[in-house]
């Protein structure tokens, strides 16, 4: 690179940063389990003005494609990361470290304190830090843990701590907060986390009343939102973005049949057993790790399991009958009435789906862009705050069509991990398999151990708010 162009990108960069520090704030409001269609099933009669919003101010995708497996945990990392979960290291809600024998699980807040979960990517918010942008994040996820010094962690966080009232009161003060942070002490990122419409979803289920009422609370506090940029005079210089993590699907209507994996399991031989048991055909799909399909982009982890098993379109699996010598980590669901995790990779699984809307000055006013991935997102947080984007697996053309101007901070996406292309040409071939979705299960074999030890999670019934049934007994 020349001399000339050196200096030309750091007039560049100098100008970025300082138009950072002096203009953009940026407040993300992370609604879990957010379906991408519930303004319109919920909407029915109400118009939902606060949503409405961003179809004449604001961008708003068609749909969001969460990264699997569609739970909350791994998404909410891609989304602070542009990373998949094979990339950035928070494969699930549950996860299990063989070799330090260390158990994360998002219930579990000891568990997920470990700093070595988090050191595979830098979270935006402490980009954002060591860029000196003033940062806040409402219970959003472990902005505590530092990535790699103390300086790394945000001026204010509050981690996430699971709420199971479903009550949605605390958002419009928090939103009246980040207003009053970015207009008096120079904040220019907060991170708003709302859990209300995922609890309600799973507890009473995607169409009911509960859902709807929740969906109309976030609404009212995006109109208070609206209202108060506007009566401080910062409309111009705030830009708000609203994602959702996944979104919920019903499950206790009888659409899932429950299929008994542990009948078929053999410890010797994981992948085959399961594979060639008359009772799983055509319902279950075992992998060994490195043979997982690229678009689950879904083995490049040391702490991905070295099998996975995924159930097909309508069958969920059981594991209630295993081999005595297996142990078994799992979690219930079966008293739920809606859940996610299910796969969307290939369009199979709509209701996995979330939002994304975006308005303020880095954003095009009235404008309706195309379906986006969940690893797209940090690009457009990253340009929202002209920061400049680590490599990223986003594909910048997906959000080009929400700027005002086009994107300075693109060069070099996805530039590591998973190239866009190989995405590409392995969901065209294996677009055969379009109409299956799938339940996983995932098997992690400890195959230097005398007696073989399992650990089988049902990896779309691991969500926020399930409960342990058995843990490494
Ligand atoms: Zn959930």
């Amino acid at each position: 690179m020349s001399r000339v162009a050196v200096i030309v990108m750091a007039v560049v960069m100098a100008v970025q940063l300082s138009q950072a520090t002096k203009e953009n704030s940026l407040i993300v409001i992370l609604v879990d389990g957010f379906r991408w269609d519930y303004t319109v099933v919920h909407g029915v009669g109400t118009q939902l003005p606060g949503f409405q919003h961003f179809q004449t101010a604001g961008t708003r995708a068609e749909y969001l494609r969460p990264v699997y497996p569609s739970l909350s945990y791994p998404n909410w990392h891609t989304i602070a990361t542009g990373l998949y979960p094979e990339r950035h290291g928070i494969i699930g809600n549950l996860i299990y470290d063989p070799e330090r024998n260390k158990t994360f699980y998002l219930m579990d807040t000891n568990s997920t304190t470990d700093p070595t979960w988090w050191g595979d990517a830098e979270a935006i918010w402490t980009t954002a830090t060591n860029h000196g942008l003033q940062t806040a994040l409402f219970q959003w996820s472990r902005c505590d843990v530092q990535w790699r010094t103390e300086s790394d962690l945000p001026r204010y966080c509050e981690r996430f701590e699971y709420d199971p009232t479903g009550s949605t009161h605390r958002l419009p003060k928090r939103l009246s907060q980040a207003v009053d942070m970015i207009k008096e002490e120079d904040y220019r990122l907060v991170m708003v986390y709302e859990g209300s419409v995922d609890t309600r979803g799973h507890y009473k289920g995607p169409l009911s009343p509960e859902v709807a009422a929740a969906v109309r609370d976030v609404d009212q506090a995006l109109q208070q939102l609206w209202r108060r940029l506007e009566e401080t005079g910062m409309v111009d210089t705030t830009n708000v973005v609203v994602v959702s993590d996944h979104g919920m699907t019903q499950v206790n209507d009888g659409s899932l049949q429950e299929v008994e994996v542990g009948q078929c399991l053999q410890e010797s031989e994981v992948v085959e057993s399961l594979n060639s048991c008359p009772e799983l055909k055509h319902k279950v799909k075992a992998f060994l790790k490195e043979s997982v399909p690229p678009r689950y982009h879904y083995r490049a982890h040391r702490l991905i399991p070295e099998v996975v098993a995924i159930a097909e379109k309508g069958y969920t699996m059981n594991v209630n009958e295993l081999a005595p010598s297996i142990k078994v980590l799992t979690t219930d669901a079966s008293s739920y009435f809606g859940n996610h995790g299910f796969d969307d990779t290939q369009g199979q699984h709509p209701d996995m789906r979330g939002v994304l809307y975006a308005a303020g000055p880095a954003f095009a006013r009235s404008r309706k862009a195309g379906p986006v991935e969940q690893v797209d997102v940090y690009g457009l947080l990253c340009h929202a705050l002209l920061l400049p984007c680590h490599a990223n697996n986003g594909t910048p053309a997906h959000i080009a069509p929400f700027f005002a101007t086009p994107s300075p901070n693109t060069d070099g996406w996805s530039s590591k991990g998973v190239s866009v292309s190989i995405f590409t040409t392995a969901a065209a071939i294996l677009v055969f398999f379009f109409f299956f979705f799938c339940l996983v299960v995932v098997v992690v074999a400890e195959r230097d151990t005398s007696s073989t030890i399992f650990a089988i999670l049902r990896g779309n019934f691991i969500s926020n708010h399930s409960t342990w049934t058995q843990r490494w007994e």
